[in-house]
């Protein structure tokens, strides 16, 4: 597939999401909190109160009430002052019931000032300023209907008992009604659409400040806000969480041959490969030049390793054919194994990411507590390279079988069984050990198979088979380079059978490495003695048999009998299995 086609194949995963978190963040920056309506209705009753004070100390029409108007304006000097004092205080109600409050004292004001034109009709304006910025538009247009229907009640009451002053306003009391009307009309619908602009550019500008341009993806800001809130989630909730940092192998070199322009470009495309790969709640980031991040809810050690393992090789897949073919590696790291805060987990992924560096490229290091020795050995030599890629594996294989079996035994059997073959097949003392370790990792693989199909307890359909069957295939990509290249050929070939029926090859009899037949064995033998969640044990005496009866098409007779011998022996009662450790010096 050539970077065209991946990226046609990749289009139609869509524009990518920012976090909900960030949006909730935009949306939050203008809504408005009791606090800040306490204060705004406030500063709004002061002023009135100070320019009803005004009206009573200025010249005014006789027909004035002026202890009514001076008693209205003290009283929303006094609810002024207890609104401020109380802010921090008030209930949420307080947001919407102050503003109907100030209608009806503006309707009271009116009335004492004697003129149903009162100037003072100005207020239901102020009141309308607050409501169409602060409230819901249906809760502004319910007060604004409101302080209408006031309006007209106050002119009707001045018309059925008559104003106390004479004068021309008698005949002008409609089209200030229809002038009030259309006035909060118009600044509402000004407001409304002010507010919902700022609102936008807000989000806008939230949103661009958390987002990558070049790919769509969120930078590294946006990156630690989501673990932000993935960490206070997996705290709340006692649950887990990981994280995936990958950065691309010699980049510099891809820049370098074919430009910076095909550089960005490869960079699309890895975003898009993140985004097609992740699961609807992981978000994926760029954090760096060629550096990413996958945060991954609700995610354990090994389905985030299993994630980071997909990715890469689906990445290696889609650059094989390019003049520079790019791969990536990845360090993984889970909540609360690896850290605790925002800080620990992505300095603990930088590690795990530095050692998959340190241990060849184009592999996942899940984080463990060699990663130190690891790094510390960064400038040593290829041997202990080894070494420590081989620590990794043994760590990968025994967090594998703790997820598949409850236990780390199975593995650990495995090679205990093909130890003693090896010996009764006269094989020398370094390829036992060798065939021990392949024992203990030949199933690694399994990563890459979802945990619905490996605990399936009913039959697996013809897709999960398939995928159940890339288990070798992908065991020994995990393997490869750093000194276990034999153990890698033997993993690959371990479900091989002498007949040619086996798989993912079909290769028959001398093709298979004779350790390769040996796994085989083990695995069987130890599959059909120990209960399963699809099946339980059949007990030693019928597998046995079942070894005796598949002897010449499932499996190596000569393997076979050398096994049956040593069964014969009663490797059973053997005390419980120790673990493997890795052997010095690979
Ligand atoms: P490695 O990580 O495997 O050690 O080798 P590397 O060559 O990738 O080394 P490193 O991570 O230190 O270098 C990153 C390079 O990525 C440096 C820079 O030229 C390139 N790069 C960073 N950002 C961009 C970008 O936005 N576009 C392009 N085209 N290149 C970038
Ligand atoms: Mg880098
Ligand atoms: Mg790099």
């Amino acid at each position: 597939m050539d970077l065209a086609e991946a990226h046609e194949q990749l289009r139609n995963v869509g524009p990518t999401r920012p976090a909900p978190s960030l949006r909730e963040n935009a949306l939050a920056v203008r809504s408005l909190t009791p606090e800040v309506a306490a204060r705004a209705q406030a500063y709004l009753f002061a002023s009135a109160g100070v320019v009803g004070l005004l009206g009573v100390v200025l010249p005014h029409p006789a027909s004035f009430n002026e202890a009514g108007m001076v008693s209205i304006q003290v009283a929303s000097l006094i609810g002024a002052v207890m609104l401020f004092l109380l802010r921090r205080r008030v209930p949420g109600w307080l947001t919407t019931a102050g503003p109907f409050a100030a209608t009806m004292l503006t309707s009271a004001v009116i009335v004492f000032s004697g003129v149903s034109t009162s100037g003072y009709l100005l207020f239901y304006l102020w009141v309308a300023f607050y409501a169409f910025y602060f409230l819901s538009r249906r809760e502004a247009a319910l007060l604004a209907s409101f302080a209408i229907v006031n309006y007209v009640a106050v002119v009707l009451g001045f018309r059925v008992w008559g104003e106390p002053s004479s004068g021309p306003q008698g005949n002008d009391d409609v089209p200030a009604v229809v002038l009030i009307t259309g006035t909060v009309a118009v600044a509402g619908a000004f407001i409304v659409l002010l507010r919902e602009r700022v609102g936008r550019l807000i989000r806008e500008l939230t949103d661009a400040a958390s987002t990558d341009p070049l790919t769509g993806l969120l930078n590294r800001r946006g990156f630690h806000r989501v673990v932000e809130t993935e960490l206070a989630r997996s705290r709340r909730t006692g649950g887990t969480f990981s994280l995936l940092l990958g950065d691309c192998d010699f980049f510099k070199d891809l820049n370098d041959r074919l430009g910076h322009h095909a550089g960005d470009r490869a960079l699309v495309t890895i975003a898009r490969l993140l985004e097609a790969n992740r699961e609807q709640i992981d978000v994926a980031a760029r954090i760096g030049g060629e550096e990413f991040a996958l945060v991954l809810p609700e995610t354990g050690q090994e389905g985030a390793y299993a994630v980071a393992e997909r990715i890469r090789m689906r990445l290696a897949d889609v650059f094989a054919a390019q003049p520079v073919p790019l791969t990536m590696s990845f360090g993984v790291v889970t909540f609360p194994d690896h850290g605790v805060t925002d800080d620990q987990l992505v300095r603990a992924a930088d590690d795990a990411l530095y050692a998959a560096k340190t241990l060849g490229r184009d592999r996942s290091v899940l984080h463990s507590e060699e990663i130190a020795g690891i790094l510390a050995a960064g400038r040593a030599d290829q041997q202990s390279h080894a070494q420590a890629h081989l620590v990794t594996v043994l760590n990968l294989a025994e967090a594998l079988d703790v997820r598949d079996t409850g236990t780390a035994r199975h593995s650990q059997t495995v090679g205990r069984y093909c130890e003693h073959m090896a010996c009764e097949l006269g094989l020398s003392g370094e390829r036992t050990e060798r065939l021990r370790l392949a024992g203990v990792l030949h199933d690694i693989g399994k990563i890459g198979v979802p945990d619905a199909i490996l605990r399936k307890p009913t039959s697996l359909t013809a897709e999960e088979f398939d995928q159940m069957r890339q288990h070798p295939e992908i065991g020994a990509r995990i393997l490869g380079g750093s000194g276990l290249e034999d153990i890698k050929r033997w993993i690959y070939a371990h479900h091989e059978r002498p007949d040619g029926r086996g798989y993912p090859r079909g290769i028959a009899a001398d093709e298979i490495p004779l350790e390769a037949k040996v796994l085989a064995v083990a695995d069987a033998y130890e599959a059909m003695t120990s209960d399963r969640v699809y099946r339980k044990s059949i007990g030693a005496d019928a597998a046995r048999e079942q070894l005796r009866s598949c002897s010449g098409t499932q499996f190596e007779p000569r393997v076979v009998d050398a096994f049956l011998a040593v069964l014969e022996r009663q490797i059973e009662s053997e005390p419980d299995v120790e673990t493997v450790q890795p052997p010095a010096g690979i």
